[in-house]
């Protein structure tokens, strides 16, 4: 399974660029994770030929999907993204897929490939803290070791992943924790391997169903439901709610606090949203343990779900994933509970 890779022709691996920090440029050589450069600016090509002995590890072809600031991403982006990616996994010619992508929602858009991808082969993502234009740019290492990590025949069947600073992640798990240093992701659980010497070295695998196992499907989807995420603090009012419910919302994301717990002056008016058949999803603004049903909350009561280990974010994209499906609270838990 670690074995080293000696394959007699290189595999196809296609690039996908889409902007962010990877092909950001500074004003000045030595900018590094400041303010001072512009992200989505170099080229798909340029970022290749920026990484040498990339070309020996497989056969690149690039494509430039977006070039934008992954701040820009909205559900079309998604749901383009996911479509393209679904294409290129279905043709003979492409072995595996790599994607340069900014870092600020790169855990979104590879949790949402990793539930609507139809596909066992490789589809790694990728991005960088700092420009190219830094002295100690990580792009080019990132795109070096996400290419090998695509193109080694042990990464199949695995999920999306996400290689960062050496480090290959699943896309279910996988977080920015920092805005500055290089080890700015992390999983809870922890990462599924390393890169190295040029080889995925791996450890562990996901327990819970992905890609060609997920009941979630592309075709037919061309919007995604509209969910809200309103994020717990001190002195909570109900409009942030309410607001989300005028925009059309479908579903509200809960991020409590610790465990998912509510203040007792905001139940009535869950309870109230729910009962309007506007399903609460409670998770944590925390990012790590979990949010148990029924647990320092009366979920049954409420009518509410509980959204086990996900974050904000994720929960938002897998509430939504659930709605395409179902309009049913139940079946949106035992969604929550399966993925
Ligand atoms: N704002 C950038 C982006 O997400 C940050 C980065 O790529 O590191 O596109």
């Amino acid at each position: 399974m670690n074995a080293p890779f000696t394959a007699a022709a290189r595999p196809r691996v296609a690039l996908l660029a889409t902007g962010g920090t990877i092909a950001g440029a500074g004003v000045a050589p030595g900018d590094a994770a400041s303010a001072a450069y512009r992200s989505a600016v170099v080229p798909a090509h340029d970022l290749l030929r920026a990484v040498p002995g990339l070309q020996r590890l497989a056969d690149l072809r690039a494509e430039q999907l977006f070039q934008i600031d992954s701040a820009d991403f909205t559900d079309e982006h998604l749901l383009q993204l996911a479509r393209r990616v679904a294409a290129l996994c279905a043709r003979d010619d492409v072995d595996g897929v790599v994607i340069t992508h900014g870092t600020d929602t790169l855990e979104e858009s590879a949790y949402f490939l990793h539930l609507t991808v139809k596909s066992a082969k490789p589809i790694v993502l990728t991005g960088s803290m700092r420009p190219g234009t830094a002295l100690a740019a990580d792009g080019p290492a990132n795109l070096l070791h996400a290419v090998a990590v695509a193109a080694h025949p042990s990464s199949s069947g695995r999920g999306v992943l996400v290689v960062m600073n050496q480090e290959i992640h699943s896309a279910r798990d996988v977080t920015k924790v920092n805005a500055m240093r290089l080890d700015a992701f992390a999983s809870p659980h922890g990462a599924l391997g390393l890169v190295v010497e040029g080889t995925p070295r791996w450890w562990r695998a996901v327990a819970r169903p992905h890609t060609v196992d997920s009941e979630f499907d592309l075709a037919g989807m061309d919007a995604l439901p509209l969910v809200g995420v309103v994020s717990s603090h001190g002195n909570m009012r109900r409009e942030l709610y309410d607001a989300w419910v005028a925009a059309g919302a479908r579903a509200i994301v809960h991020a409590g606090f610790g465990g998912g717990t509510v203040p007792e002056y905001l139940k009535p008016v869950l309870a109230e949203l729910c009962a309007r058949g506007i399903p609460i999803v409670r998770c944590s603004r925390i990012g790590g343990g979990l949010v148990i049903r029924n647990a320092s909350f009366d979920d049954d009561a409420c009518g509410s779900i509980a959204a086990d280990d996900q974050n904000p974010p994720r929960a938002r994209l897998l509430g939504a994933l659930a709605l395409t499906r179902t309009q049913d609270v139940h079946e949106m838990q035992r969604v929550f509970d399966r993925y």
